[in-house]
């Protein structure tokens, strides 16, 4: 984990937040080859989610919403952590999780009684991660929801307005809207990438536990009692995708969940081999019955009924809903492509990101940067490779040993230079043709700049 975290500082991927200031805990910024490659899987992500799809319609609903939302949603009284603090040295960890690493199963929907028995029948084995002693105060449900003073002018807090605790509820809010202006038939789905905040105990492990954290749903809206075969086709369309962008199959694992929440019917998660984790949740895949639309429906008092246009009958559908934390998605994109291997006369560091992912498709360099005409040769093919496909570097910096070694490390997948061959000044067959070496292989082959655009394609 700590040679993943120092290569996306070192070459611009992400940024603790307030790093200045010494840091916020659980804030990451993306810097400009990481906004570059997330931006690349939300657009995997979306095609595969959308595109790809019938009947799944995206949005993007507004953070703030009513306060009633996460009343109906049982987030004001449920979506809590259970916190016990170290009495040495006031370090807060997260009970459930704890009792986990030393494999008792626990998790953060039981009741606070059931959490405090496990935690002491398993005391002996817990130690502060800070201080090394066993000395916890009980647990106590920690609610993790984060508020906000949003139209508060009183000053006196009641009522809060939250910032969202998960994405997905701007889906249950606007699935009625969907109804009314796309008339959409059953099984249909509603699918965002969106904020979410969340009061985490312990936020750690770089990006897998965050305080802001951008999740991307789909939910899978069908009709009530026909889920089970929507549901298995969910879970293989979405391990599958992981598959489709690079990710190796033996880092990924479903795990079914040892305890369901009440209105639950199934839940799973794909699990990912997280560096220093091990394998841990990357993607929560949830059965979650008529829960959502009748608690809103209850808590709203509008009808949120489906109308059946063959039978004309009314129901509430069933719910089958992905959500996946796109910060756990890039974490486990780059430590999958991450590699150190020999080549040349030295260990490289290389990241094999699948060639659509990468946050270039190619880098230009004028072999050398102080020779007018092989810049201006190599502006022309920089020029030219960027209106076709627009994310293309230029690196003129340092010898072509340096520029290949940083290349490899955004995950670069063709570097092409421009060399006095390429000027015709050697043999006259090579003018106008470049060098274009592979990330994976480092092999070279000379292309004719006219054939660049198509052999950069295919590849
Ligand atoms: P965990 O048990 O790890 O706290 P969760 O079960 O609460 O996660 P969900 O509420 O189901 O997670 O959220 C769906 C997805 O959102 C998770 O699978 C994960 O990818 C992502 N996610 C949840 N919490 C965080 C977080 N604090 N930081 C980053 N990603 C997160």
């Amino acid at each position: 984990m700590e040679k993943v975290v120092s290569l996306c500082k070192r070459r611009g991927f992400v940024f603790q937040g307030s790093e200045i200031y010494g840091g916020l805990a659980g804030v990451f910024d993306f810097g400009p080859n990481g906004v570059e490659l997330l931006n690349n899987l939300k657009r995997a992500w979306w095609k595969s989610n959308v595109y790809d799809k019938e009947s799944h319609y995206g949005i993007d609903s507004g953070m703030f919403k009513h306060p009633k939302v996460w009343d109906a949603s049982g987030h004001t009284s449920g979506f809590s952590d259970p916190l016990a603090e170290c009495r040495e040295c006031n370090t807060r960890i997260r009970v459930d999780k704890e009792l986990g690493k030393v494999g008792v199963v626990a998790d953060e929907k039981m009741s606070e009684e059931d959490i405090n028995k496990l935690f002491d029948e398993n005391r002996d084995k817990i130690v502060c991660p800070k201080c090394g002693q066993k000395n916890f105060t009980p647990a106590r449900a920690f609610n993790l929801l984060v508020k906000s003073n949003l139209g508060d002018f009183t000053g006196d807090g009641s009522d809060p307005v939250y910032l969202p605790g998960e994405a997905c509820q701007g889906i249950y809010l606007d699935y009625k809207n969907i109804l009314d202006s796309m008339s959409p038939k059953l099984p249909f789905g509603i699918v965002q990438i969106g904020k979410a905040f969340r009061n985490e105990i312990s936020p750690r492990n770089f990006l897998f536990r965050t305080r802001e954290l951008e999740q991307a749903d789909t939910q899978l809206f069908v009709k009530p009692n026909q889920n089970k075969e929507a549901y298995e086709q969910l879970k293989q369309d979405r391990m599958n995708w992981y598959i489709s962008i690079g990710i190796k199959p033996e880092n990924l694992r479903f795990k079914q969940h040892d305890n369901l929440v009440f209105y639950a019917s199934d839940a799973w998660d794909i699990e990912y081999n997280f560096p220093s984790l091990g394998f841990d949740e990357l993607e929560g895949i949830h059965d979650r019955t008529d829960y959502d639309l009748t608690q809103h429906m209850k808590y709203s008092g509008v009808d949120l009924r489906y109308t059946d246009s063959e039978t004309g009958e009314k129901y509430v559908p069933w719910i089958l809903e992905t959500s996946v934390g796109m910060g756990r998605m890039f974490l486990a994109v780059i430590a999958d492509a991450y590699y150190e291997e020999e080549m040349g006369d030295g260990i490289r560091t290389v990241l094999k990101l699948h060639p659509s992912l990468a946050p270039y498709r190619a880098a230009v360099s004028p072999l050398l940067k102080n020779k007018p005409e092989l810049v201006a040769k190599a502006r022309g093919v920089f020029s030219l490779l960027k209106k076709e496909f627009g994310n293309i570097a230029w690196d003129d910096n340092g010898n072509i040993g340096k520029r290949y070694r940083r290349q490899d490390e955004i995950g670069t997948p063709a570097c092409i230079v421009i060399d006095f061959e390429t000027l015709g000044e050697e043999k006259s067959e090579l003018k106008d043709t470049v060098t274009v070496r592979n990330r994976d292989t480092g092999a070279q082959e000379r292309v004719a700049i006219g054939d660049l655009v198509g052999y950069l394609a295919n590849k």
